[in-house]
């Protein structure tokens, strides 16, 4: 069976190398001139340094992902375990370091914050550890969920625990009365873009994921997880095309039979598509979408930058909370705008990938949530940022920015996306039932997988998607 694959993102390459991995002959199509999507990565003063993610979850999704291929993550590359992972900050003074182990967290949290708030985050993270043992394998780890899926026996009877119907936000202060821990506890709704005023408290459970199963690194930086599935799909017989920008994909009597790329023609079995879905549906096979729910709102985009920093960096992730964390969300969702009191967040690759540094200074990339979509001047958040940053010590006051990147041109590289970095946003509890499924209802060969489809963006769960792509497309051709 010949398959083509649009994109080389982390859904894109784990779909390919298990196509492959079963004897399909896999062709993967890139536009762009490098593998890796919004996991990229640009070269400064002789260093690869990574543009988009910066800490790796659930490394058994990735295991999960390419189990047909006979290969675990830790075969391709070596995880680390930044030590504090986290250290949060607040303009009170108060700092508080994160460790990629609960029992060391909750430790932290009660000599810097007392006893009452460890037993708080003791019992929320209880709590989370049961959301997340019913969430897991039926909305994450599952081929695919239906709105009917809502009404099942196993559900229904999991209602107390997942909490759909509250949001993160209620669910948070229910448990938590520390008002840092709050803020800590609502910025994981960022990690799927949505707010956690409206995001389905189902979704504390990426609280469980970070805090109880580990944030990681991987050595050298997010590009070796990259360079390492790109070298076991080719080893695997996936032959790429770069620079390869897919212009349709061709469709007769309700089944795929190609790809068209300017002028280029390729015949194909089946496709899966790793381009955001608004890119399928708005150019590639518009009639597509038809057969897909109406995508909602768009999660978050940033602003990124990378400085050549000089500052005292304490720990692999820095996150600079303002006074007020909630206007964040008013801005961001409400005003269509960038907060005007961001928090900041910065990462140090040295630190957190044991990847190398400069001999007088270390790359820091940096980030600040703005909406998808959003096209205003960039400059002055750039400024806010590097004086948030100077002010905490971590940059000293001549340190360059060598690379940015705003909405609008995250939007351009990604055609379909808005800026969006994770797909869909979560902020409504339907959020998970909408989302596209891996496979196209009515069209016959046609896939999808990537952050825009299920089960959601952020690189475990795109290689999830990859998984589920291949189930599916094996499945139908009877070779699963
Ligand atoms: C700044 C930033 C920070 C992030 N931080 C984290 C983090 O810390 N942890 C985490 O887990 N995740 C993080 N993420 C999210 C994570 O990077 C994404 O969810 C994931 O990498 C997306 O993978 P994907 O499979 O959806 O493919 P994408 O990365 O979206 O790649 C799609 C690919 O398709 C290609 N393409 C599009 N159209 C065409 C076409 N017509 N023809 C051919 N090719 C095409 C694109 O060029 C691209 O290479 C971050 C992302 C960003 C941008």
């Amino acid at each position: 069976m010949k398959v083509i694959v649009i994109g080389t993102g982390i859904g894109g390459l784990c779909a390919a190398i298990g196509l492959a991995a079963r004897g399909c002959n896999v062709e993967a199509w890139e536009a762009a001139p490098a593998a890796g999507g919004k996991a990229g990565t640009t070269l400064i003063d002789g260093l690869a340094v990574d543009t988009g993610p910066s800490l790796l979850t659930l490394p058994e999704a990735f295991d999960a992902a390419l189990a047909r291929a006979g290969v675990k993550l830790t075969d391709l590359v070596r995880l680390v375990r930044p030590d504090p992972a986290f250290l949060y900050r607040w303009p009170d003074g108060v700092a508080l370091p994160v460790y990629s182990e609960a029992h060391r967290t909750l430790e932290s949290v009660e000599r810097v914050l007392g006893s009452n708030a460890r037993a708080e985050l003791a019992r929320f993270l209880a709590h989370v550890a049961q959301t997340w043992s019913l969430a897991a394998p039926n909305f994450i780890y599952a081929p695919g969920v239906a709105l009917t899926d809502l009404f099942s026996p196993r559900i229904v009877a999991s209602l107390a625990a997942l909490e759909p119907f509250r949001t993160m936000d209620a669910a948070i202060c229910r448990r938590v009365k520390e008002p840092h821990l709050r803020d800590l506890l609502r910025r994981y709704a960022t990690y799927n873009g949505s707010h956690p005023g409206r995001a389905p408290a189902t979704l504390n459970c990426i609280a469980h994921v970070e805090l109880t199963l580990g944030g990681f690194g991987v050595e050298g930086g997010i590009h070796r997880l990259v360079e390492a599935l790109l070298g076991l799909a080719r080893e695997r017989g996936v032959h790429f095309e770069f620079g390869r920008p897919a212009t349709r994909v061709l469709v007769q009597r309700g089944r795929v039979i190609g790809v068209e790329a300017s002028g280029l023609t390729v015949a194909a079995d089946a496709v899966v598509c790793n381009a955001d879905v608004a890119h399928l549906t708005g150019t590639l096979l518009p009639e597509a979408r038809a057969q897909l729910p109406d995508p909602g709102q768009p999660s978050l985009s940033g602003w990124t930058g990378i400085f050549r920093a000089t500052g005292k960096v304490e720990a692999a992730h820095t996150v600079l909370f303002p006074r007020d964390y909630s206007e964040e969300f008013v801005d961001l969702f409400d005003g269509r705008t960038p907060p005007h009191d961001p928090a900041v967040y910065a990462s140090a690759p040295a630190l957190a990938h044991a990847a190398p540094r400069w001999e007088d200074a270390q790359p820091l990339f940096t980030m600040v949530n703005a909406p998808a979509g959003w096209t205003g001047d960039a400059a002055p958040l750039a400024a806010l940022v590097r004086a948030r940053l100077g002010a905490a010590g971590l940059l000293g006051a001549d340190d360059p920015l060598r690379w940015s990147r705003t909405p609008a041109e995250l939007a351009r590289s990604f055609p379909g996306s808005q800026g969006a970095i994770y797909g869909g946003s979560s902020n409504d509890m339907m959020a998970a039932f909408q989302r596209p499924p891996n496979r196209v209802p009515g069209i016959r060969g046609l896939y999808l997988a990537g952050g825009s489809a299920h089960p959601g963006g952020g690189m475990p769960l795109c290689a999830l998607s990859g998984r589920s792509a291949v189930a599916a497309c094996l499945a139908d051709a009877g070779a699963a």
